[in-house]
């Protein structure tokens, strides 16, 4: 950290501009917005040539008011103590938001992921979870990792392997991680849990037809012109999602560059041209962007920020055109070009609500793990007998008769990835109108960030309230 920016910092600015909304005592607040433990560890590694290096890595957990605690381990140059610090308070205040029995927590690893062989980053992963294992800073009613930016469901089948040899015998040793491969006790549903779930958020924004009026735009998701940073897991299932909810994809990202096309680009086609010729740049019909930041800057209704913190900063804030901006990322903006957009009438779904999709999921994945059985399986054929004599009832007393298809349609049981899908839908809709009527509620001049940081500071002192240490 260079000492000009924080994440930690904004966390807490962000907080005490909520906590100024809220009732509780200071040192309940103190407490709230305290990061309990941090682990800092170096461990060296063996590279393939056979020399040495010496590994950083961390792990926060940021509130232990509800056990175990939740969030993502990061695999990039930038992991500092800060930035993990920081990213752990923001999952707290995430899953008090969509109600995910957690506190909050996250992970770091200073590598740079591309400069280091797979069987390398698999030596890494096991050793950061040996090194979690002997602190007691993961289980799985310890603390429970996930995916984030830079790993993925591999590294997830590697942390649980790693574990589970260590606990022979435990009964659920694969709840101690998320994010799983199906096949090693993951769920499905949750790799594009993070980006649908975007989705979900902005399609319930845009379908407030007063919210939509206020910002000059027509109501619903339909024709909007979308910008999307980052096509890694997040940005690449939001931006596929929003397509097929009926947004048109306008400019597209990656490190190497963007790509703009105001008649819409479509995503798998883009994402198709870059796994082939190795770069998003000179796609078919598309300009190419001067640099790839230009996508922030792009003509259109909502930008969608979805690689990394501290992408709109006071340099380039007055140069984004967009009216919504949904942060699929932790952190996109800072402080100073939050409160200019705010000022300046842009609707910011903040990141704490708009990329909750994951953890939910996640949730539900430990939930699954820890019940050994499979979401649908005791209720799917007993649900499609059931709807069949419904449907035979119905035949019978209209005389109309199903086709096979329709028949088929109308008694499907729920499968796991349904019942993934509609319980995460109705978490990210639900979730979003709480965190409205916080806006309202406490005023509507206030931004949606403070109002879900402020429902989401009454979430955590009721926790603390029921253990009777604070008046
Ligand atoms: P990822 O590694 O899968 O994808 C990130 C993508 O961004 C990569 O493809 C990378 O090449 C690209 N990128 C990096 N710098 C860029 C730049 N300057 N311009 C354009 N593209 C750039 O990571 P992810 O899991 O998709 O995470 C992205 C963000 O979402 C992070 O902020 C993460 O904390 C957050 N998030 C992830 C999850 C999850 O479930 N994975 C959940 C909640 C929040």
């Amino acid at each position: 950290m260079d000492g000009s920016y924080s994440l930690m910092a904004q966390v807490d600015q962000a907080f005490d501009r909520a906590a100024a909304h809220t009732a509780h005592p200071s040192t309940l607040l103190k407490q709230i917005k305290s990061c309990n433990s941090v682990y800092h560890m170096t461990f060296p590694i063996k590279r393939d040539d056979g020399s040495i290096e010496v590994i950083q890595a961390w792990r926060a957990e940021h509130s232990h008011h509800r056990l175990p605690t939740k969030g993502g381990i990061r695999y990039s140059m930038a992991v500092s103590e800060d930035e993990v610090m920081g990213l752990a308070a923001m999952m707290s205040y995430k899953c008090a938001l969509v109600d995910a029995p957690f506190g909050g927590a996250k992970g770091g690893i200073r590598v740079s992921r591309h400069q280091y062989s797979d069987t390398e980053l698999e030596r890494i992963t096991r050793r950061y979870t040996f090194e979690l294992v002997k602190k007691n800073f993961i289980g799985p009613g310890v603390d429970v990792p996930a995916p984030d930016f830079g790993s993925g469901p591999r590294e997830m089948a590697w942390i649980v392997d790693t574990y589970r040899s260590l606990h022979e015998g435990e009964l659920n040793p694969v709840a101690c991680v998320t994010g799983k491969p199906v096949t090693q006790g993951g769920i499905r549903g949750r790799v594009e849990a993070t980006g649908r779930g975007v989705f979900f958020g902005i399609r319930e924004a845009c379908d407030v037809g007063e919210d939509m009026k206020a910002l000059g735009l027509s109501r619903g998701l339909e024709g909007k012109t979308v910008a999307v940073q980052g096509l890694g897991n997040v940005g690449y299932h939001a931006a596929k999602f929003i397509q097929e909810g009926g947004g048109v994809l306008v400019a597209l990202a990656e490190y190497e560059g963007g790509i703009h096309n105001p008649r819409g680009l479509d995503v798998d086609a883009v994402m198709a041209h870059r796994k082939e010729s190795g770069s998003i740049l000179d796609f078919p019909g598309a300009t190419n962007l001067a640099r790839p930041a230009d996508v922030l800057e792009a003509e259109c209704d909502i930008l969608v920020p979805a690689a990394l913190e501290q992408q709109v900063t006071e340099e380039n804030v007055a140069r984004v055109k967009a009216k919504i901006i949904g942060e699929a990322a932790n952190g996109p903006l800072t402080a100073d070009a939050d409160a200019y957009l705010h000022d300046r009438g842009t609707m910011i779904i903040p990141g704490t609500y708009l990329n909750a999709g994951g953890v939910t999921v996640s949730y539900f994945e430990w939930v699954k793990n820890l019940s050994h059985v499979r979401f649908g399986r005791m209720q799917k054929r007993f649900e499609e007998r059931a709807f069949g004599r419904l449907l035979s009832a119905i035949e019978d007393s209209t005389g109309r008769r199903f086709s096979e298809q329709e028949a088929r349609d109308f008694t499907k049981g729920a499968t796991e990835e349904d019942l993934v899908n509609s319980g995460m839908e109705e978490t990210m809709v639900t979730a979003y109108h709480t965190v409205r009527d916080a806006q309202k509620s406490l005023g509507n001049a206030l931004d949606l960030r403070t109002a879900a940081f402020a429902y989401a500071i009454d979430k955590i002192a009721i926790a603390y309230s029921e253990l009777g240490i604070f008046p």
